[in-house]
């Protein structure tokens, strides 16, 4: 089944958050100081915040299987806290 011909409007939605500041919470793209590829296609990436210079790793998972998700792939944002 080929997926390059059909209209955009028929076209799956995949749903990425974009990825936030655990620090300050801005959704500014982070400066990347360093990529970790796991060997299975999934990866890593040290983050530094340009605006509050805090220092996260985002981890982009594979998904489940080789099929189309409705569900965004986990990002995992180590170092984050929640305030309550
Ligand atoms: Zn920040």
């Amino acid at each position: 089944m080929t997926m390059s011909k059909i209209r955009w409007s028929e076209a799956p939605i995949i749903y990425l958050p974009i990825p936030t500041c655990p620090g300050c919470g801005t959704i500014r793209k982070p400066d990347i100081k360093h990529v970790d590829r796991a060997g299975d296609g999934s990866f890593s990436r040290q983050c530094v915040c340009r605006e509050c210079g805090a220092r996260f790793v985002l981890v982009f998972e594979l998904p489940e299987s080789g099929e189309v998700h409705s569900q965004a792939p986990m990002i995992v944002m180590k170092g984050m806290e929640h305030g309550t």
